[in-house]
């Protein structure tokens, strides 16, 4: 059984304050300053240009991968670290539709992160071959797979509301109908348990700032499912995914499996604090995890609901068809919002009505969620987010 009181001592956390955003940013872990510190006197302080093989730099987006590959159940040498999600995403996608020539259909829905339909939408202008974007409502994805989709594009769990979909079941519908998926596990890695090689994923994506605590701007990774690896062109064709990066050649050719995925020079400062934040995984049970979160979030929505009633769950209420989050409406949600975390309860608010909070069970019990609820109680009795400060919108909201 995982130590829930073990777990918490693995992070620092500003004192007073209850912290439910890390679904948005992850707090920092102890080990990453000592690490860091380590990284940048004794590596690049001392070997310079040579840590990339001495110290084992080189290998590193495929070594974290493969610790990442453990929590999403992909095998070993299915995963690679680098770049941002934003941009695998867009690397998952042009790969995904050159295996699909003949298609044109790339599906999704409105409750995806914005960002990937953006890519989605400047790829298809760029290829300028007819794609289409087609956004549906979430429940409706399933009844639009057809033989016309190249592919399927979802965020696993909805970044805004925490509803999630079923990877295996949809990704079946589309392997039926000849189509390939791509999973943007942002919200799901690290909250609740993954596994691509049962769902079936083609092309997994996802970034490491969130439920794993990698810091601000850490590596994203990509998965290919090992059946594709060696044939799928990487669309980002860069120098590391070459087969021979230091041959210089003039031609590209893709390097062997996952490797080709690699583009450009990995940020390796932020690999290595990723690589110690990892290290609380091997600590705990995804699974004890996850029972956690509903449990937390289940007492969440039940003490809102009886104390709150100017707010609405915006969340499923079964807490298995949810991520680690809860969303709440409420039509002055950004000045809520405000209001609470100028009183350390730090949340966020997600356009255009819903205030959001992460429950990260590694650092989160049942003392936060019940500050937290006394204090939207106390702030919407109050009417203490009623002000022009708590109304004024911040550039990050
Ligand atoms: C957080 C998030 C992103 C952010 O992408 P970055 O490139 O890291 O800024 C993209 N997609 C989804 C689904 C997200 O949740």
């Amino acid at each position: 059984m995982t130590d829930f009181d073990k777990t918490r001592h693995f992070f620092t956390l500003p004192e007073g304050m209850i912290y439910l955003d890390g679904n948005s940013l992850g707090p920092l872990p102890k080990s990453v300053p000592a690490r860091l510190e380590r990284m940048v006197r004794d590596e690049w302080g001392e070997m310079l240009i040579t840590g990339w093989n001495r110290a084992g730099w080189m290998a590193m987006p495929r070594r974290v991968g493969d610790r990442i590959g453990r929590l999403i159940g992909a095998p070993e040498g299915s995963v690679v670290m680098g770049d941002t999600l934003t941009i695998k995403v867009y690397q998952a996608l042009a790969s995904a539709l050159d295996l699909r020539p003949e298609r044109r259909v790339i599906l999704s829905d409105f409750g995806n992160f914005p960002s990937d339909l953006y890519m989605a939408d400047g790829l298809v202008k760029s290829l300028d071959r007819g794609h289409e974007l087609k956004i549906v409502a979430p429940e409706d994805v399933e009844a639009h797979i057809d033989d016309t989709v190249a592919c399927l594009m979802l965020t696993e769990v909805d970044y805004r509301t925490g509803r999630r979909h079923d990877m295996a079941k949809l990704t079946a519908k589309a392997h039926q109908m000849g189509a390939l998926s791509i999973w943007d596990l942002a919200h799901s890695i690290g909250a609740l348990p993954v596994d691509v090689t049962s769902g079936g994923a083609d092309f997994a994506v996802g970034c490491t700032y969130k439920y794993l605590n990698s810091g601000p701007g850490g590596p994203a990774f990509i998965y290919v499912a090992p059946h594709l690896t060696d044939t799928v062109r990487p669309a980002l064709s860069g120098w590391l995914g070459h087969e021979a990066p230091f041959a210089f050649d003039i031609d590209y050719r893709a390097g062997a499996g996952i490797d080709r995925m690699r583009v450009g020079t990995p940020p390796m400062l932020q690999m290595a604090a990723l690589d110690a934040a990892l290290d609380i995984w091997d600590e705990v049970d995804m699974h004890d995890v996850r029972a956690r979160s509903i449990a937390l979030i289940d007492l969440f929505i039940t003490e809102v609901e009886a104390r709150c009633p100017d707010v609405t769950l915006a969340s499923p209420r079964d807490g298995t068809q949810r991520g680690s989050q809860v969303g709440f409406r409420h039509p002055e949600g950004y000045a809520v919002m405000q209001a609470m975390i100028a009183r350390g309860v730090i949340g966020d608010f997600r356009a255009p009505d819903i205030m959001r909070f992460g429950v990260t069970p590694l650092y989160i019990g049942e003392a936060e969620i019940l500050g937290a609820v006394a204090h939207l109680e106390d702030i919407l009795k109050t009417n203490e987010w009623d002000t022009a400060q708590f109304r004024a919108r911040a550039a990050v909201t």
